[in-house]
């Protein structure tokens, strides 16, 4: 550890450790389900987590390039750890995930500071490039996509937290015209059922309170062996460890099933929640979009859901300014919106992604301040129902998971019901991990209050 005078203040410089290593994880839940996958293989070959990037020999950006100002923080970070190793030439600088899959090679010439690349299919390959690269051989990469890589048999390693993700398929066979997924993460693939069912049981075993099953199109889950699909996997789970809560992410609309819709309402532990993203309101904007479905056959499937399951939540992805997206479109979206009742969505304006269909075949034609100006409409009425769906559930009595104190108070717990929101309560006698009831009192657009019902 070495010391040094800073106007009169003495500060520690960390040393790097040439084998330890520091994660940044950009992006959706997969990319954090893939860092955990990331840390067991580099663990297996006997690299160690560092504390910090202080210490770490090798700090390595697991990247989202799915919207544009996701790849600006990548860009924006790589400029910070260019002065790093302008002080420490012996750091390793690493980019995995989705934007060395679509960037490729140009990005050596485009960021000097980086020594390597790993595409989503090639995690398995870190520890030999990190080696390549020490010994001097900077600039390798390996970007292959491999259709039968699931990384089944890799442990992700987790923080201790109480859910867990638990990645079931990867890829994604759609051709959204304005996603760059299939260009980053390649063809679907699903994990093999028995797989699954083995990791879940672990989390049970390690005191895990709930689950999230991941996939970019998780209905489009097929077990290699027996051809079992998504709601069958899903049953199976939720009988295996009926003490989890268990939730799963994302559903693609046109393949959100009637038999889906049964499994969440015969089984108690698989939350009523669906995260079901419709990108716009207008069947004209669906179309070129290349969604598949029609803005009726979304309504008459959130019809159908509602009517099984009373008191399910939705939650969405909106995208403003789509190419051609006209005033009488995103009018379209506006009521859709007003209709469904969405508990809560992503709200982004539409930017090109160079190499999607949208990008090659369309003109980006709604202006930069037309897009702003329809997003804010979007959030001024997504924040106005939230409010108006909290304000409803005052009163109400809701089973929630306590995950956390409150930021605020150490007095107050934070936990989640299974629509997915967010309750401050006060803690009582109660600890994180505790299945409580909690009677609702106040709320605001983000949050619900309320207390805890020890004997209800
Ligand atoms: S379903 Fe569409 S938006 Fe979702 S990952 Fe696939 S291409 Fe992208």
């Amino acid at each position: 550890m070495l010391l040094r005078q800073n106007r009169g203040r003495e500060v520690f410089l960390l040393k790097r450790d040439p084998a330890k290593f520091h994660i940044y994880t950009f992006g959706c839940q997969m990319n954090q389900a893939d860092s955990d996958i990331m840390t067991t293989l580099l663990r297996n070959e006997g690299y160690l987590p560092a504390s910090s990037e202080d210490d770490a020999g090798i700090i390595l950006l697991n990247t989202c390039a799915v919207r544009e100002n996701a790849v600006e923080r990548i860009e924006h970070r790589l400029q910070h750890l260019k002065g790093l190793k302008r002080k420490d030439p012996g750091l390793l600088v690493g980019l995995s995930g989705c934007v060395p899959q679509y960037r490729r090679e140009k990005l050596f010439d485009d960021f000097p500071v980086i020594d390597f690349l790993a595409g989503p299919d090639a995690y398995r390959s870190l520890p030999s490039l990190i080696a390549e690269a020490a010994s001097g051989c900077r600039r390798v990469s390996s970007l292959e996509f491999d259709i039968s890589e699931t990384y089944v048999g890799v442990a992700p390693s987790r923080n201790d937290s109480l859910s867990a993700f638990v990645p079931v398929m990867r890829g994604c066979n759609n051709m959204c015209a304005f996603c760059v997924v299939p260009f980053t993460r390649g063809r679907e693939r699903s994990h093999p059922f028995g797989s699954i069912i083995n990791e879940v049981r672990e989390i049970s075993e390690r005191g895990i309170r709930e689950i999230t099953l991941l996939g970019q199109n998780v209905n489009s889950y097929r077990d290699p062996e027996t051809g079992m699909d998504f709601p069958q996997l899903l049953d199976a789970v939720s009988r295996e460890v009926p003490e989890l809560r268990i939730r799963f992410t994302t559903s693609h609309p046109k393949d959100m099933s009637r038999s889906l819709a049964e499994t969440i309402a015969s089984r108690t532990n698989i939350c009523n929640h669906i995260h079901l993203p419709v990108q716009s309101g207008s069947t004209r904007m669906l179309g070129r979009m290349n969604r598949g479905h029609t803005i009726e056959e979304y309504r008459a499937k959130i019809d159908m859901i509602r009517a099984m399951i009373p008191g399910i939540s939705f939650s969405t992805d909106i995208i403003a300014g789509f190419c051609g997206e006209s005033e009488d479109d995103h009018r379209k979206t506006l009521e859709l919106m007003r209709d469904i009742r969405f508990d809560s969505a992503f709200m982004f304006y539409y930017s090109v992604r160079p190499g999607t269909l949208a990008a090659s075949t369309m003109q980006d034609d709604v202006s930069e301040e037309v897009k702003k100006r329809r997003l804010q409409e979007i959030i001024d009425i997504q924040s106005a129902l939230s409010a108006d769906l909290h304000h409803e559930a005052v009163g109400t009595v809701v089973e929630v998971l306590a995950e956390t104190e409150s930021r605020r108070s150490s007095g107050q717990l934070m936990g989640r019901t299974e629509t997915n929101r967010v309750v401050v309560f006060d803690r009582g006698s109660s600890s994180p991990g505790d299945l409580l009831m909690v009677k609702i009192t106040g709320s605001t657009s983000a949050t619900l209050t309320g207390e805890s019902l020890p004997n209800y």
